[in-house]
């Protein structure tokens, strides 16, 4: 099997607030973000007819695959979520976070991780300057988040597309809170 190659998400800046997915579902599809359901349901889309309009990708021609072919992996947009509080989602690019305080890097991420997913995580003390905050606090360079809704946009090499400011506007006039992107390749 092959790597995969990655996935844009995109997440509420405040870990905590959970969007209503049935009013962003609609917002999404009228926008032209969303196309039709994929079969199977589970909150899994086809890229609508704006999509590429909402997103951009660098570089001068667009590779993705807009509709299956086969078994091929093609571009398509799935809801993660609800869950019941923030959860962390992290892949092999990520990297460790950096200190908001003192820009140290938090070497020690993937052992203090797993403590992380529950209702109350306690907060991360920072092995340099010894702040403490919450896991959400560090910088993770848009290479893991924190949510309780993700929108996933898969396959995307990270930074090869980011979302449009049209994009970003909308999410938050259809949820009335800010959104942030990240990305992740799994394995
Ligand atoms: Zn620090």
């Amino acid at each position: 099997m092959s790597a995969h190659t990655g996935r844009l998400l995109l997440r509420t800046q405040d870990p905590f607030l959970l969007p209503e997915q049935a009013l962003l579902t609609a917002r999404l599809s009228e926008a032209g973000l969303l196309g039709t359901p994929l079969e199977g349901g589970n909150h899994a889309f086809a890229v609508g007819e704006r999509f590429l309009q909402l997103v951009t990708f660098a570089g001068c021609s667009v590779r993705i695959e807009l509709s299956p072919v086969g078994d091929a992996p093609f571009c398509h947009i799935r809801f993660t979520g609800p869950f019941q509080w923030p959860v962390f989602l992290s892949g092999r690019n990520t990297r460790p976070p950096r200190c908001r305080n003192c820009r140290s890097p938090l070497r020690n991420w993937k052992e203090t991780a797993p403590a992380w997913d529950k209702a109350a995580p306690t907060s991360v003390t920072c092995p340099s300057c010894g702040e403490a905050s919450p896991p959400w606090d560090y910088d993770w360079k848009e290479k893991a988040g924190f949510g309780r809704l993700f929108i996933q946009i898969e396959e995307i090499f990270p930074g090869e597309a980011t979302p449009t400011p049209e994009l970003m506007a909308l999410l938050s006039g259809s949820s009335g809170c800010e959104w942030r992107h990240f990305y992740i390749q799994d394995g």
